[in-house]
């Protein structure tokens, strides 16, 4: 069989850290794919060492089913992968996965029941604007582990705002102000999966031992339970339970109380009684500095000030995919070897910003032009070729060529019905001037900052 001399099964194995590479990007993959190594390669399976426990159950939890199924695409006899913990590899200098600092290893283990907490969501890592301070306040309350007057706290904000980043930076933060203290977090989906299960097994007194020991619950997306009756019922006796023990609960929803149709009554009065906090869209200082924070975290990208004020103003739905954005070309710049710039970015970015871009015109290029170099629409228009109308009559058609899908000819009809080939002769031109001319390319940038906002 072709995968017999570890040669060959050593040089599939590079084949797969490549793709791993560029499918999770460099941060993922430094952090957590490069410190694998190949051990062996027996029969059907394919096992794989990592250097602790920790880097262990994550590979094993996060990327398990991709690495078979490359092993799988590269050599049909293998079925298995095994991810085993092996000290001192070859690549003994492996940087540490992202970790946050304030966490002593001993609090890293796997939970006793729910779900693991994410490294990088942490409080340090989590920006704080105008959007998110209440929620951010009372997350950082919940966490200090002292007494508080509210229970539970109920999080709610649309998709992708950081409800879920704030749980577990609750989680992280217990852990380490109260050592030994049992956080269970998990998605209401996953507690009526267990709790259907429980059911099924006649073993629902092991469920509910599991959630009700714990000293800090946290349940997220709870409007997935909405119309689950038994579940329900299940839910609103733990949560009782926790409350009724001075233990701590934590809940997040995509609505507010008064929204959340589907819930009983008995819920929601029950979510009332505590502290329910909002989180609303980001705006642009925000989208701005959580940008930065990210970029920290990337230290081999180097992105442009431009080209992150371009994310930021261009992708307002959510932080999700912002942060999507910004990894995605970053990983694009790292696989074809191409700087970021803004055309860079515009390219690897068109379909998310098609989405959101608003239809520019040419009508607005021509009246924003011309206000800026303070010059008459009407003059722009004109045939008049003195330099000081030519010039910003030729940046108006490049714009309009970059910023519009319309085609040279009806620029030119567009203005006072010149032949396209005097549109291509401008957008030429422009093109040319800006290379060598720094004050016509920040004109350039300006000018598209102000008619793209
Ligand atoms: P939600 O649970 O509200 O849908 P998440 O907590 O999953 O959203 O956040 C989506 C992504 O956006 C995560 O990667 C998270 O780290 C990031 N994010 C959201 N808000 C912030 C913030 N204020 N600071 C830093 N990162 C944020
Ligand atoms: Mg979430």
């Amino acid at each position: 069989m072709f995968l017999s001399g570890t040669d060959s099964a050593e040089s599939i194995w590079q084949t797969i850290r490549s793709h791993l590479r560029a499918e999770y990007g460099t941060r993922t993959y430094d952090s957590w794919l490069k410190p694998l190594a190949l051990v062996s390669v027996d029969a059907d399976t394919v096992t794989l060492g990592s250097p602790t426990h920790f880097t262990a159950d994550w590979i094993r939890n996060h990327f398990a089913e991709r690495l078979r199924l490359l092993w799988a695409a590269q050599s049909a006899a293998i079925q298995h992968v095994r991810i085993v913990v092996e000290n001192g590899l070859k690549t003994a200098a492996i940087p540490e996965p992202e970790q946050p600092e304030a966490i002593p290893a001993t609090v890293r283990e796997a939970p006793a029941f729910g779900v693991a907490l994410e490294p990088r969501y942490t409080f340090d890592s989590f920006v704080v604007g105008k959007a998110n301070e209440l929620a951010y306040n009372a997350a950082r309350t919940v966490a200090e582990g002292g007494p508080i007057d509210f229970n539970p706290l109920f999080l709610h904000g649309t998709t992708g705002l950081g409800k879920t980043h704030l749980m577990h930076a609750i989680g992280w933060q217990i852990r380490s102000a109260m050592p030994g203290a049992k956080v269970v977090y998990m998605s209401a989906e996953k507690f009526m999966v267990e709790f259907v299960s429980a059911m099924r097994d006649k073993d629902t007194l092991s469920f509910k031992q599991k959630l009700r020991t714990a000293d800090l619950l946290m349940i997220d997306d709870v409007q997935f339970i909405a119309g689950k009756d038994s579940t329900q019922e299940e839910f609103f006796h733990t949560m009782n339970e926790i409350i009724s023990a001075g233990k701590r609960l934590v809940i997040t929803a995509d609505r507010s109380p008064q929204n959340l149709e589907g819930i009983e009554n008995r819920i929601l009065s029950r979510l009332a009684w505590g502290l329910v906090a909002d989180i609303n869209p980001a705006d642009y200082e925000l989208r701005l500095s959580i940008l930065l924070e990210k970029m920290k975290r990337m230290p081999g990208a180097t992105v442009g000030e431009d080209v992150i004020d371009f994310l930021a103003r261009k992708i307002t739905s959510n932080v999700r995919e912002l942060e999507g954005a910004l990894n995605r070309i970053v990983a694009y710049s790292t696989l074809v070897g191409k700087p970021i710039d803004l055309d860079f970015a515009r390219q690897v970015l068109a379909d998310v910003l098609k989405a959101h871009d608003r239809k520019v015109t040419i009508d607005e290029i021509q009246r924003k032009v011309a206000d800026y170099y303070a010059i008459k629409l009407s003059d722009l228009l004109s045939a008049r070729r003195a330099r000081e109308v030519a010039r910003p009559r030729q940046v108006a058609m490049f714009l309009a060529k970059r910023l519009t899908p319309r085609s040279l000819p009806d620029i030119g009809r567009r203005f006072g019905g010149r032949d396209h080939t005097t549109v291509m002769h401008a957008v030429k031109r422009i093109e040319e001037l800006r290379a060598d001319d720094s004050e016509l390319d920040a004109d350039i940038t300006r000018l598209t900052r102000i008619i793209d906002a």
